[in-house]
């Protein structure tokens, strides 16, 4: 009965099922199953979730900074049993708030990040504490959850509550960081759906096999599961899913109607527009191109040419003048310089990494480094011109320069979204999918240290905070400064390709 089970996983403090185990299991009962008995197949945490784990932590932690006093029940994740002990002596000792408390009861383990009475007279409020910016549904299961577990234990519970972080906050003004929102009636209503559920799940991790669960739209909602790539290594790659403006849904749907999985297995004539192009291309194995729409996109842009890419910070916590929860702040761009055909390709880049704001300083060399003719290429430019405009906003001293950087934006994706396909797109029109498909293997971002935004958002906050010694931080600043050259080459490389295909036109 478990073969390829983890044996050790039956001891009983392994089989309780916490907060984060219920929610896999009611993602997916093999979810659930792999999480206690395939711990191998846990995916290693990178950067950017240890990065949503820390902030998750500082926001605890600032929540509590609004009860003038309260426990803190301070022990490690897996010390469940001894959590409960400390809490329930909390308890009995009168405590009226205490942080972290932690039960026990029935084989399930709730962790309430507030737990606060005004007396012992009177039941408790459950404050479950969230770093988004405002309440999703998400939020009342997870306190339904934690509901069951407190009835279990027999504590009288009035009311329970989310605490989220408030958009409206400005730094530095943050008495006004937190909104609280109760949602005793939200929690009520879904309790017996919930208490359904979760006694199946116990089950599952009794029973100790894999249970019988083929993929399917559950693995991507409401998150995309801990073991997708465990149990999607079967299916074919490319599949309907990388094809261009099909989606989760469409991809299902195309399965669901047509029983195949494969884009060359399809009818083009059941399709449309790019969908139709994309399995065409797959079949024929040739590229579709448009070399007209090329010639008229390129046809726009003025000499010298400058192709600028920035990277953001978005702190949970505000903590520069002027920004709420998770503004986006610029901390590094890159930029080519191409001044006339002939030329040779400049370069000038801007990396901030101390503790103070980016901004002035990115504004400056920024400033600095852009002449006053010129386009201004940037890849989906919606987002630099919203950086650009911020700056410019934030920053009197280089309004003027900034603003005329935002006026001379142009923006090669339309033209490569409406006018070229390539089996090796996969579906998304992203740089990072464009350009190694047609320059060539070079620009392929897996092989960069740091491959993608979130990481590199990641990295930076971790040099930031000065983490790591200095040979480390040394390779992370250069993988920084790589990374974001590699978005703004890979630009200049797509135009001149983008220049010669306009001569087949
Ligand atoms: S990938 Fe899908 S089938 Fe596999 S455990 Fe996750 S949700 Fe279940």
């Amino acid at each position: 009965m478990f073969a390829d089970a983890d044996k050790t996983a039956m001891s009983s403090n392994n089989l309780i099922l916490s907060k984060s185990r219920l929610k896999r299991g009611l993602q997916c009962d093999k979810s659930l199953f792999f999480t206690l008995y395939r711990k191998d197949l846990e995916p290693k945490i990178d950067p950017a979730t240890q990065l949503n784990f820390d902030e998750g932590n500082e926001v605890g932690e600032r929540a509590r900074t609004l009860y003038a006093t309260g426990l803190l029940i301070d022990k490690k994740p897996w010390e469940r049993e001894e959590s409960a002990q400390d809490t329930n002596q909390a308890i009995q000792d009168g405590a009226n708030t205490i942080f972290e408390a932690s039960f026990l009861a029935g084989g399930l383990f709730a962790r309430i990040d507030i737990l606060t009475r005004a007396s012992k007279l009177v039941g408790w409020q459950v404050i479950e504490v969230k770093k988004s910016a405002k309440l999703k549904e998400d939020h009342i299961e997870d306190l339904a959850l934690q509901a069951i577990v407190l009835a279990e234990a027999g504590i009288k519970v009035d009311s329970f509550h989310i605490m989220h972080l408030n958009s409206k906050c400005i730094y530095p003004n943050l008495s006004n960081l937190f909104v609280i929102k109760n949602v005793t009636k939200e929690v009520a209503d879904s309790l017996s759906e919930l208490r359904d559920k979760i006694e199946k799940l116990q089950k599952v991790a009794e029973i100790g096999t894999e249970p019988k669960v083929a993929i399917g739209p559950h693995c991507d909602e409401p998150y995309t599961c801990a073991f997708h790539d465990h149990c999607w290594k079967e299916f074919p790659q490319p599949s309907v899913f990388d094809l261009p403006g099909v989606g989760p849904v469409g991809g299902w749907k195309i399965i669901k109607g047509s029983g195949k999985t494969r884009i060359q297995d399809l009818d083009e004539n059941e399709f449309k527009g790019k969908t139709k192009i994309a399995i065409e291309v797959a079949k024929t194995g040739k590229r579709w191109v448009e070399p007209r729409g090329f010639q008229l996109a390129i046809k726009q842009w003025q000499w010298p040419l400058y192709f600028l890419d920035f990277e953001t910070l978005a702190p949970a916590i505000p903590r520069y003048s002027g920004c709420s929860p998770y503004t986006e702040i610029p901390f590094q761009f890159s930029c080519h310089v191409w001044k006339s055909p002939s030329a040779k390709i400049e370069h000038f880049e801007y990396l901030h990494l101390d503790q103070t704001d980016p901004r002035p300083a990115v504004a400056t060399a920024l400033a600095k480094g852009f002449g006053s003719t010129g386009s201004v290429v940037a890849y989906n430019m919606s987002v630099e011109r919203g950086i650009l405009e911020d700056l410019a906003a934030f920053n009197s001293q280089h309004t003027v320069e900034l603003m005329s950087i935002a006026s001379r934006l142009v923006d090669p994706l339309p033209a490569f979204r409406n006018h070229v396909y390539d089996a090796k797109f996969f579906g998304s029109f992203s740089i990072k999918d464009v350009a190694p498909a047609l320059i060539g293997e070079h620009l392929n971002y897996n092989q960069l240290t740091i491959s993608d935004g979130m990481i590199a958002r990641a990295i930076a906050e971790q040099l930031m905070r000065s983490l790591g010694s200095n040979d480390e931080r040394a390779r992370l600043r250069q993988a920084l400064l790589e990374y974001c050259r590699q978005d703004t080459i890979a630009m200049v490389e797509l135009t001149k390709w983008m220049l010669d295909i306009s001569k087949a036109a």
